[in-house]
C-alpha cells in the first residue's frame, strides 16, 4: 500500500494523522504526485471522520508553507481581519484606512464575490483605474507609504489551497470546519499580519447559518492562528440581514466613502468599531476598548479615515476623486423600488436569496468568467423590526447598463421580505451575537 493509500485509509478509519502524515500529503498535493482521486478520497475521509485540533493545525501549517511565507517585521506591527462572508460586508474597505488613520498598519489579501456573497476586491474595482492584481513589492511600497493596502490573492501564496479548494468544490467536501479553517488560515498566516481579528458571520444569509456552527468554526480560526503565534481574536455578528443599505459594489464604495466621512449607518459603525477596537488593543495603542473606540471614532470623525482612503485608492491607481465626489463611481441607469403590500412591521428578511438576487443583476458571478456590473444594486430601506406603511418602499433596485431582470425578479425580491402585522414581536440577532 503506497503512502498515500495508507494516510487515506487512517483517516478514513478515524484515526488522528502525525503532522508528518499530513506534511507528506499537502507536498503531494503541491508537486502534483497524489493524484485528483486519492487527494479527493482524503478530502472526504477528513469531511466524515473530522480533524483534531493538532491535525487542524498541522494541515494549516503545511498548506501555508506549500508556497511564500511573507515576512512583515520591518513595517512594524501589521493587522488583517478575516470575514466569513456576507450581504453587503464592506467593513474591510472602512476598516484598512481608518486602522491606517490611527497609526497602525493593515494589510489584507482579499477575495472576489463567493456564492450569493460580495467580495471586497469586486468592490474596489468599482473605483475607475483601481487594480488589485498588485504584486507582493507594490503590497510593501503601500504599506509604507499609505498605512494599508488591499490587493488580490496571488499565485504565489498557498498554492496546496488553490487545488484543494477546486478539488472541495466539485467533491461535495466544502462544508468542513477543519478544511475551511485551514483554506482561510493557510493564506492568512502566510501573508504575515501579526494580529487577526475574525469576523464569524451567522443568520440565514451566513454559510455558518447556526451560531453553533460559527462559534466551531470561529474558534477553530482563533486557537489555530494563535497556535501559529499571531494575536487573534475574533467575533460571531449578524447576518440575518445585509449589513448597512448599499448592497453591490459601487454603492458598497460609495457608502463606504460616507462612513468614512462619518456618516453612514449605525450597524456598518458598530461592526468596525467591534472589529477595529480588537486590532488597537492588540497593537498596543490602547488598553482598553473603550479607549480603542474612541481613537477610531475620532479618525472618522475628523476626515482622517477618508484622507488615507483617498491615498489608497491613488496608490493602487485608482480616481480618487471619487472620496470627494462618489458621483463619480459608475452610476444606476434606472432605478426601481418595490413596496411593501400591506403595513405593519418587517419581521424577517430572506438574506441569501438577496444576495443570489443581487447576482442576477451583475453584482456578483454566476460562473467563474462572468463579469461584474459594477453599477448595479440594492439599496434596503427596511430592516427586521422596522415599521413600514402600506406602499411604502422596501427596497430600491438600481440598475446598470447590462442589468434587465424581469417580473419575476421583482416579485422574489419582494417576497424576500416578511412584513407582520404591527405590534407582531419580531426577533432579530443583535449585531454582536457573541465574542469568541
Ligand atoms: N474562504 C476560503 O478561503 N476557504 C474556504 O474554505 C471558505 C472560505
Amino acid at each position: 500500500m503506497s503512502l498515500f493509500v495508507r494516510t487515506i485509509v487512517r483517516k478514513r478509519d478515524g484515526a488522528e494523522l502525525s503532522e508528518g502524515e499530513i506534511a507528506d500529503f499537502v507536498r503531494g498535493v503541491t508537486e502534483g504526485t497524489i493524484s485528483d482521486e486519492q487527494a479527493a478520497a482524503f478530502l472526504m475521509a477528513v469531511c466524515c471522520r473530522g480533524m483534531t485540533t493538532a491535525e487542524t493545525a498541522a494541515l494549516t501549517f503545511a498548506m501555508m508553507r506549500s508556497g511564500e511565507s511573507w515576512d512583515l517585521t520591518p513595517h512594524g506591527f501589521v493587522a488583517d481581519k478575516h470575514s466569513t462572508g456576507g450581504v453587503g460586508d464592506k467593513v474591510t474597505l472602512v476598516l484598512a484606512p481608518l486602522l491606517a488613520a490611527v497609526g497602525m498598519k493593515a494589510g489584507m489579501m482579499s477575495g472576489r464575490g463567493l456564492g450569493h456573497t460580495g467580495g471586497t476586491l469586486d468592490k474596489l474595482e468599482a473605483i475607475p483605474g483601481l487594480r488589485t492584481d498588485l504584486p507582493r513589492e507594490e503590497f510593501d511600497r503601500l504599506l509604507e507609504t499609505v498605512g494599508c493596502a488591499l490587493i488580490g490573492q496571488t499565485d504565489r501564496v498557498a498554492p496546496a489551497d488553490r487545488r484543494l479548494y477546486a478539488l472541495r468544490d466539485v467533491t461535495g467536501t466544502v462544508e468542513s470546519i477543519p478544511l475551511i479553517t485551514a483554506s482561510i488560515l493557510s493564506k492568512k498566516l502566510a501573508t504575515g499580519a501579526h494580529a487577526v481579528v475574525f469576523d464569524v458571520k451567522t443568520g440565514n444569509g451566513a454559510f455558518m447559518s447556526s451560531p453553533e456552527g460559527a462559534r466551531t468554526l470561529g474558534r477553530a480560526l482563533v486557537d489555530t492562528a494563535r497556535a501559529a503565534g499571531r494575536k487573534a481574536s475574533g467575533w460571531i455578528t449578524a447576518m440575518d440581514r445585509p449589513l448597512g443599505e448599499a448592497v453591490g459594489n459601487a454603492n458598497e464604495v460609495e457608502e463606504s466613502i460616507r462612513m468614512l466621512r462619518g456618516e453612514g449607518p449605525a450597524d456598518l459603525r458598530e461592526n468596525v468599531l467591534l472589529l477595529g477596537a480588537d486590532l488597537v488593543v492588540e497593537a498596543g495603542l490602547e488598553k482598553s476598548e473603550k479607549g480603542a473606540r474612541a481613537r477610531l471614532n475620532a479618525a472618522l470623525s475628523d476626515g482622517r479615515a477618508l484622507e488615507v482612503f483617498a491615498r489608497l485608492v491613488r496608490g493602487q491607481g485608482g480616481d480618487a476623486s471619487v472620496c470627494d465626489d462618489p458621483s463619480r463611481l459608475p452610476r444606476p441607469v434606472s432605478k426601481r423600488d418595490v413596496l411593501a403590500p400591506e403595513a405593519g412591521v418587517v419581521s424577517r428578511l430572506a438574506t441569501r436569496e438577496i444576495g443570489l438576487l443581487a447576482i442576477e443583476i451583475g453584482c456578483g458571478r454566476r460562473t467563474k468568467g462572468d463579469g461584474i456590473d459594477p453599477a448595479s444594486g440594492f439599496r434596503i430601506r427596511k430592516k427586521p423590526g422596522n415599521a413600514v406603511r402600506k406602499g411604502e418602499p422596501l427596497v430600491t433596485v438600481e440598475l446598470g447598463e447590462t442589468a434587465s431582470p424581469n417580473e419575476t425578479f421583482f416579485r422574489r425580491l419582494a417576497s424576500c421580505f416578511e412584513v407582520a402585522p404591527l405590534g407582531t414581536p419580531v426577533s432579530s440577532l443583535p449585531l454582536a451575537v457573541e465574542r469568541l
